[in-house]
């Protein structure tokens, strides 16, 4: 199997604080990992290494075979193949959501305006929002935006999907819609690498598990093994709380 993301001795430090003590580990081309941990654990800051918003302060990171720490890297190519998606949409309120859909393909892709539009339109149908192109983010509940804000991440064609939290500022019963989506991007084979605190999810979907706990990988493995076995007592603590 390919590495589609291999990290190699991760450190990130913001002043004399510590945040990545030192993570290793690899997400293979058509995984699917899950990222569990407290808050404050690095969860974030590891996904924000992998797709260059943070600089790591040691070792290397490798995304779809290009070094990000190698100084003559291309990070623009290199960003075009990671799709990211956040706890907050962030989409343009402004715009429409075929706007919002198209516009980076435009601008970063150089693509025509019925291509990006078709791309878009495909991209829609995906996570069922076919019929809202021509609404604004306003208009739509905060899962369907979350779902405008997958497909416009879908819709720059990328690698590798990276989720922080996508759920996390959801009300309860607009996240199932949201995990589905997810579930289907990963039955197609998407390799996806995914913080959340959702362990259903996690449980039902992530081919592996990782628990973080203070900038380091307490410990790894297949999700009935960490959910329901894990061998640390740091994890056993974090699941008493979570699950
Ligand atoms: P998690 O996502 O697991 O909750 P984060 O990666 O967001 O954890 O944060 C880990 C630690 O790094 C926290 O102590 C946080 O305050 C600190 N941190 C994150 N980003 C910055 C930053 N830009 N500057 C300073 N400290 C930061
Ligand atoms: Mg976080």
């Amino acid at each position: 199997m390919t590495a589609a993301i291999e990290i190699r001795n991760l450190r990130k430090s913001f002043g004399d604080h510590e945040v990545l003590r030192g993570i290793d580990f690899t997400v293979a081309a058509g995984e699917v990992v899950c990222v569990i941990g407290p808050s404050g654990s690095g969860k974030s800051t590891l996904l924000r290494c992998v797709n260059l918003l943070e600089e790591p302060t040691d070792g290397s990171v490798t995304v779809d075979g290009v070094d990000l720490t190698d100084p003559n890297v291309d990070l623009d190519a290199v960003r075009r193949r990671i799709g990211m998606v956040f706890q907050q949409f962030n989409l343009f309120p402004h715009l429409n959501v075929l706007e919002n859909l198209t516009i980076a393909q435009r601008r970063v892709l150089g693509r025509g305006k019925e291509r990006a539009a078709a791309v878009a339109r495909d991209n829609l149908a995906r996570v069922g929002l076919a019929d809202r192109a021509d609404s604004y983010p306003a208009q739509l509940s905060g899962g369907q935006q979350q779902r405008v804000a997958i497909a416009r991440a879908l819709s720059m064609g990328p690698a590798l999907m990276l989720f922080d939290e996508p759920t996390s500022a959801l009300d309860p019963e607009l996240v199932g819609d949201v995990l589905a989506v997810m579930r289907a991007l990963a039955a197609e084979g998407m390799t996806m690498m995914v913080v959340t605190h959702e362990m259903g999810f996690a449980r039902d979907v992530a081919d592996r598990v990782v628990f973080m706990d203070d900038g380091r990988v307490v410990e790894e493995g297949p999700p009935a093994q960490v959910l329901g076995d894990p061998a640390h007592e740091r994890t056993r603590a974090f699941l008493a709380r979570v699950l």
